[in-house]
Protein backbone atom coordinates (compact mmCIF):
# COMPACT_ATOMS: atom_id res chain seq x y z
CA UNK A 1 0.00 0.00 0.00
CA UNK A 2 1.56 3.59 -1.04
CA UNK A 3 0.70 5.59 2.60
CA UNK A 4 2.30 8.52 1.13
CA UNK A 5 -0.34 8.54 -1.51
CA UNK A 6 -3.08 8.59 0.87
CA UNK A 7 -1.88 11.09 3.04
CA UNK A 8 -1.39 13.05 0.00
CA UNK A 9 -5.07 12.72 -0.70
CA UNK A 10 -5.75 14.95 2.31
CA UNK A 11 -6.79 11.33 4.41
CA UNK A 12 -6.48 11.02 8.02
CA UNK A 13 -8.01 7.54 8.99
CA UNK A 14 -6.14 4.58 6.76
CA UNK A 15 -8.68 3.23 4.48
CA UNK A 16 -7.72 -0.16 4.91
CA UNK A 17 -7.38 -0.69 8.84
CA UNK A 18 -9.62 2.59 9.54
CA UNK A 19 -6.88 3.53 11.96
CA UNK A 20 -5.55 7.27 11.92
CA UNK A 21 -2.63 7.41 9.88
CA UNK A 22 -0.50 9.12 12.24
CA UNK A 23 -1.07 7.13 14.87
CA UNK A 24 0.41 5.21 13.15
CA UNK A 25 -2.20 2.91 11.38
CA UNK A 26 -1.75 -0.61 12.29
CA UNK A 27 -0.79 -1.32 8.65
CA UNK A 28 2.49 1.06 8.99
CA UNK A 29 2.96 -0.82 12.61
CA UNK A 30 3.07 -3.86 10.73
CA UNK A 31 4.88 -2.87 7.52
CA UNK A 32 7.62 -1.37 9.95
CA UNK A 33 7.89 -4.69 12.28
CA UNK A 34 8.21 -6.65 9.10
CA UNK A 35 10.72 -4.35 7.82
CA UNK A 36 12.81 -5.10 11.27
CA UNK A 37 12.21 -8.47 11.68
CA UNK A 38 13.78 -8.95 7.75
CA UNK A 39 16.47 -6.60 8.75
CA UNK A 40 17.54 -8.54 12.06
CA UNK A 41 17.55 -11.50 9.87
CA UNK A 42 19.36 -10.28 7.03
CA UNK A 43 22.24 -9.41 10.33
CA UNK A 44 21.96 -12.95 11.65
CA UNK A 45 22.70 -14.62 8.25
CA UNK A 46 25.30 -12.30 7.98
CA UNK A 47 26.79 -12.84 11.32
CA UNK A 48 26.30 -16.82 11.18
CA UNK A 49 27.97 -17.13 7.66
CA UNK A 50 30.80 -14.84 9.19
CA UNK A 51 30.81 -17.89 12.20
CA UNK A 52 30.76 -20.62 9.95
CA UNK A 53 33.45 -19.35 7.81
CA UNK A 54 35.92 -18.75 10.72
CA UNK A 55 34.95 -22.07 12.29
CA UNK A 56 34.12 -24.59 10.05
CA UNK A 57 36.34 -24.30 7.46
CA UNK A 58 36.04 -28.00 5.81
CA UNK A 59 33.90 -28.93 2.92
CA UNK A 60 33.47 -31.86 4.82
CA UNK A 61 32.34 -30.83 8.17
CA UNK A 62 30.31 -27.69 6.95
CA UNK A 63 28.12 -30.88 5.05
CA UNK A 64 27.90 -32.76 8.47
CA UNK A 65 24.92 -31.59 9.49
CA UNK A 66 21.10 -32.65 10.73
CA UNK A 67 19.69 -32.59 7.26
CA UNK A 68 22.61 -34.76 6.00
CA UNK A 69 21.88 -37.33 9.15
CA UNK A 70 20.94 -41.08 7.77
CA UNK A 71 19.32 -41.09 10.75
CA UNK A 72 20.68 -44.70 11.85
CA UNK A 73 21.25 -43.60 15.61
CA UNK A 74 17.71 -42.21 15.88
CA UNK A 75 18.39 -42.08 20.23
CA UNK A 76 21.98 -39.97 19.75
CA UNK A 77 20.27 -37.57 17.16
CA UNK A 78 17.45 -37.02 19.14
CA UNK A 79 20.34 -36.33 22.10
CA UNK A 80 22.24 -33.74 20.11
CA UNK A 81 18.87 -31.96 18.99
CA UNK A 82 17.73 -31.40 22.76
CA UNK A 83 21.46 -30.07 23.61
CA UNK A 84 21.28 -27.56 20.50
CA UNK A 85 17.59 -26.85 21.27
CA UNK A 86 18.97 -25.83 25.33
CA UNK A 87 22.11 -24.47 23.64
CA UNK A 88 21.95 -21.18 25.56
CA UNK A 89 21.26 -23.09 28.90
CA UNK A 90 24.20 -25.27 28.06
CA UNK A 91 26.42 -22.33 27.35
CA UNK A 92 26.02 -21.04 30.50
CA UNK A 93 26.45 -23.87 32.71
CA UNK A 94 29.58 -24.62 30.73
CA UNK A 95 27.28 -28.24 30.00
CA UNK A 96 30.34 -30.13 27.60
CA UNK A 97 30.24 -33.39 25.41
CA UNK A 98 32.39 -36.66 25.17
CA UNK A 99 31.35 -38.39 21.83
CA UNK A 100 33.50 -42.22 22.43
CA UNK A 101 33.39 -45.24 20.85
CA UNK A 102 35.17 -46.97 18.29
CA UNK A 103 36.22 -45.71 14.14
CA UNK A 104 33.00 -45.04 12.23
CA UNK A 105 30.93 -45.16 14.63
CA UNK A 106 29.61 -41.35 13.70
CA UNK A 107 31.24 -39.60 16.21
CA UNK A 108 32.41 -36.35 14.15
CA UNK A 109 29.22 -36.19 12.63
CA UNK A 110 27.08 -35.69 15.38
CA UNK A 111 29.87 -33.37 16.63
CA UNK A 112 29.90 -31.65 13.80
CA UNK A 113 25.79 -31.45 13.55
CA UNK A 114 25.18 -30.13 16.74
CA UNK A 115 28.42 -27.02 15.97
CA UNK A 116 26.70 -26.47 12.05
CA UNK A 117 23.22 -25.94 14.06
CA UNK A 118 24.78 -24.06 16.83
CA UNK A 119 26.47 -21.67 14.85
CA UNK A 120 22.93 -20.40 12.99
CA UNK A 121 21.90 -19.41 16.58
CA UNK A 122 24.16 -17.46 16.52
CA UNK A 123 27.18 -18.63 18.08
CA UNK A 124 30.98 -18.73 16.73
CA UNK A 125 32.39 -22.02 16.76
CA UNK A 126 35.22 -23.82 15.67
CA UNK A 127 35.70 -27.18 14.99
CA UNK A 128 39.34 -28.49 15.15
CA UNK A 129 42.08 -30.95 16.06
CA UNK A 130 45.36 -30.94 17.71
CA UNK A 131 47.08 -31.68 14.55
CA UNK A 132 45.43 -28.30 12.73
CA UNK A 133 46.46 -26.44 16.21
CA UNK A 134 49.79 -27.94 16.44
CA UNK A 135 50.14 -26.94 12.47
CA UNK A 136 48.53 -23.46 13.01
CA UNK A 137 50.57 -22.55 15.75
CA UNK A 138 54.15 -24.09 14.05
CA UNK A 139 53.89 -23.17 10.46
CA UNK A 140 56.73 -20.97 8.91
CA UNK A 141 54.60 -18.81 7.06
CA UNK A 142 51.24 -18.81 8.68
CA UNK A 143 51.75 -19.59 12.45
CA UNK A 144 49.91 -17.40 14.27
CA UNK A 145 50.29 -18.96 18.16
CA UNK A 146 48.72 -16.10 19.49
CA UNK A 147 45.50 -15.92 17.05
CA UNK A 148 45.13 -19.49 17.73
CA UNK A 149 44.82 -19.03 21.53
CA UNK A 150 42.93 -16.33 20.73
CA UNK A 151 40.34 -18.62 18.84
CA UNK A 152 40.69 -21.33 21.57
CA UNK A 153 39.43 -18.93 23.88
CA UNK A 154 37.11 -16.95 22.36
CA UNK A 155 34.47 -19.03 20.57
CA UNK A 156 31.11 -20.10 22.10
CA UNK A 157 31.60 -24.03 20.61
CA UNK A 158 34.95 -25.56 20.64
CA UNK A 159 34.84 -29.04 18.87
CA UNK A 160 38.01 -30.88 19.18
CA UNK A 161 37.68 -34.24 16.69
CA UNK A 162 39.39 -37.19 17.91
CA UNK A 163 41.38 -36.68 20.48
CA UNK A 164 44.23 -39.38 21.65
CA UNK A 165 44.33 -40.45 18.12
CA UNK A 166 48.13 -39.48 17.81
CA UNK A 167 51.32 -38.95 19.89
CA UNK A 168 53.04 -35.69 19.59
CA UNK A 169 56.33 -34.28 20.18
CA UNK A 170 57.50 -32.96 24.11
CA UNK A 171 57.06 -29.47 22.65
CA UNK A 172 54.03 -29.98 20.49
CA UNK A 173 52.27 -31.72 24.01
CA UNK A 174 53.36 -28.21 25.86
CA UNK A 175 51.29 -26.22 23.60
CA UNK A 176 48.30 -29.06 23.30
CA UNK A 177 48.63 -28.66 27.25
CA UNK A 178 48.29 -24.94 27.01
CA UNK A 179 45.63 -24.66 24.70
CA UNK A 180 43.61 -27.07 26.74
CA UNK A 181 43.98 -25.05 29.84
CA UNK A 182 43.20 -21.77 28.44
CA UNK A 183 40.01 -23.10 26.90
CA UNK A 184 39.30 -24.87 30.79
CA UNK A 185 39.73 -21.45 32.33
CA UNK A 186 37.05 -19.66 29.74
CA UNK A 187 34.23 -21.92 31.11
CA UNK A 188 32.96 -22.57 28.03
CA UNK A 189 31.83 -25.71 25.84
CA UNK A 190 34.46 -28.22 24.87
CA UNK A 191 32.98 -31.34 22.49
CA UNK A 192 35.49 -33.75 21.84
CA UNK A 193 35.21 -36.87 19.82
CA UNK A 194 37.81 -40.40 20.58
CA UNK A 195 38.52 -43.79 20.42
CA UNK A 196 39.27 -44.39 23.32
CA UNK A 197 37.54 -44.87 26.29
CA UNK A 198 36.93 -42.49 29.21
CA UNK A 199 38.37 -45.05 31.46
CA UNK A 200 41.22 -44.77 29.03
CA UNK A 201 41.47 -41.32 29.46
CA UNK A 202 41.75 -41.12 33.02
CA UNK A 203 44.58 -43.26 32.51
CA UNK A 204 46.23 -43.03 29.79
CA UNK A 205 49.21 -45.25 28.50
CA UNK A 206 51.59 -42.35 28.18
CA UNK A 207 51.48 -40.63 31.39
CA UNK A 208 52.15 -37.18 29.97
CA UNK A 209 48.67 -36.85 28.57
CA UNK A 210 46.97 -37.09 31.95
CA UNK A 211 46.67 -33.32 32.45
CA UNK A 212 45.27 -33.32 29.22
CA UNK A 213 42.59 -35.47 29.24
CA UNK A 214 41.55 -34.67 32.88
CA UNK A 215 40.82 -31.30 31.46
CA UNK A 216 38.88 -32.60 28.71
CA UNK A 217 36.89 -35.29 31.17
CA UNK A 218 36.15 -32.96 33.56
CA UNK A 219 34.86 -29.84 30.57
CA UNK A 220 32.88 -32.54 28.84
CA UNK A 221 30.98 -33.86 31.30
CA UNK A 222 28.52 -35.57 29.58
CA UNK A 223 29.92 -38.38 28.04
CA UNK A 224 27.99 -40.26 24.82
CA UNK A 225 28.96 -43.55 23.83
CA UNK A 226 28.93 -45.02 20.54
CA UNK A 227 29.25 -47.95 19.78
CA UNK A 228 28.00 -51.03 17.29
CA UNK A 229 28.79 -51.59 13.56
CA UNK A 230 30.66 -49.25 11.60
CA UNK A 231 28.45 -46.49 9.64
CA UNK A 232 31.29 -46.47 6.96
CA UNK A 233 29.58 -49.43 4.83
CA UNK A 234 26.52 -47.84 4.53
CA UNK A 235 27.40 -44.91 3.82
CA UNK A 236 29.08 -46.58 1.09
CA UNK A 237 25.96 -48.49 0.11
CA UNK A 238 23.91 -45.14 -0.16
CA UNK A 239 26.25 -43.16 -2.21
CA UNK A 240 26.44 -46.69 -4.97
CA UNK A 241 22.67 -46.51 -4.85
CA UNK A 242 22.48 -42.76 -5.22
CA UNK A 243 24.70 -43.62 -8.18
CA UNK A 244 22.60 -46.44 -9.68
CA UNK A 245 19.64 -44.12 -9.54
CA UNK A 246 20.89 -41.41 -11.27
CA UNK A 247 21.98 -43.51 -14.09
ZN1 LIG B 1 -3.87 1.14 8.07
Amino acid sequence: MDFARFIETGLTICPKCEEPFDAPCRCIREANARFQAEESERERKIIVEKYRDGGITSPLFKSMTFENDIDYRPDTTSFCKQYVKDWTKNFEDNIGLLFYGPPGTSKTFFACAIANAVVETPASVWITDFSEIIRNIYDSEFGDKDAVFQKVRSVDLLVLDDIGNKIYTASELGQITQIIEARYRMLKPLIATTNLTPEELENPKEREYKRIYDKTLEMCCERFPLIGESIRPKIARIKREKINYSK
